[in-house]
């Protein structure tokens, strides 16, 4: 059973998943999102969070990879819908691109310069433009008091995605002593960031600011697998992009990727050898389908 006070996410708790286009929608519709991620050796971060947006339904998606000069690819060639700046470019000309939502951290690194970046962004990025904060922008956030400082002076809403690991190190416990108790760690995370938390694993956490909670119903250790937390954020990105409040995006968003990963066991592909890159794409189907 679920203790006292929470509630368990399921597929009728996200009827925003299931919403029809409306037939007059146009890109512009659906938002446009930016993604700043990927230091070198890590691009398929920054890949795999922007191609799940692409996949979740995002109107238009910017990459801004860390590296201080142009990415050494043009485009991703299997994705070619993908913009991709260097990180600087993205966030000089975020404003005139009409960017409206930003995932920031996934394989961004600790360096000076992803340091550099998350700060420009949170000063820069207009409040009313939700964040997913995820892996090393959580790392930062957690040993920079300046940066979780901007993080509250900019007051806009966002979520916050750390696994076991990454939210042991914010609040200075072990893993061990978050996973036992995970909502109260949860809720830690949310009150001190006053942000949307997710709390990744097995029995995945979303906590408000204001401390409600729900455990995710979705869900399977196929997901126990390099990259898997990328295509969440990226996920989760879409959402916000799409104009859903933070708390409906997280609850949706961790809903929606257990349950593509649950749809792929049920094919077969998975638990053993799933891959993170096919999830969006299931996630896809199950929303099309209803
Ligand atoms: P990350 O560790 O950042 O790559 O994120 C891993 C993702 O996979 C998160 O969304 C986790 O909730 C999910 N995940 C990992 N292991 C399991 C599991 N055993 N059951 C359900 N979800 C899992
Ligand atoms: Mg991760």
């Amino acid at each position: 059973g679920l203790p006292h006070g929470g509630l368990l996410v399921r597929q009728a708790d996200c009827p925003a998943l299931f919403r029809p286009r409306p037939q007059d929608s146009h890109k512009g519709s659906f938002g446009t999102l930016a993604i700043l991620a990927g230091a070198p050796g890590m691009t398929g971060a920054a890949l795999l969070a922007a191609r799940a947006a692409l996949y979740g339904g995002a109107g238009k998606i910017l990459v801004g990879l860390a590296e201080a000069a142009p990415p050494a690819l043009p485009c991703d060639p299997w994705h070619p819908e993908l913009m991709l700046r260097d990180a600087d470019g993205l966030l000089d000309h975020a404003a005139r691109l009409g960017v409206g939502g930003w995932v920031a951290g996934c394989g961004l690194g600790t360096d000076a310069g992803a340091e550099r970046w998350l700060g420009r962004l949170l000063a820069e990025a207009p409040a009313s433009a939700p964040l997913v904060l995820d892996a090393d922008a959580l790392v930062l956030l957690g040993t920079l008091p300046d940066l979780a400082r901007g993080l509250a002076a900019r007051g806009g809403p966002a979520i916050l995605t750390p696994h076991p690991r990454e939210a042991a190190r914010m609040l200075g416990i072990s893993t061990d002593d978050v996973q036992a108790d995970r909502i109260e760690a949860a809720r830690e995370l949310a009150a001190r960031y006053r942000a949307w938390v997710v709390l990744k694993g097995a029995g995945s956490i979303v906590c408000g600011p204001h401390g409600a909670w729900s455990v995710n119903a979705s869900g399977n250790a196929g997901l126990a697998t390099a990259g898997t937390g990328d295509v969440l954020a990226g996920m989760l990105g879409a959402l916000l992009a799409q104009g859903l409040e933070a708390g409906e995006a997280a609850r949706a968003g961790v809903w929606l990727h257990g349950a593509a990963a649950d749809s792929l066991v049920a094919r077969g592909i998975g638990p053993i050898g799933l891959t993170a890159s096919e999830i969006a794409p299931a996630a896809r189907d199950l929303r099309n389908r209803g």
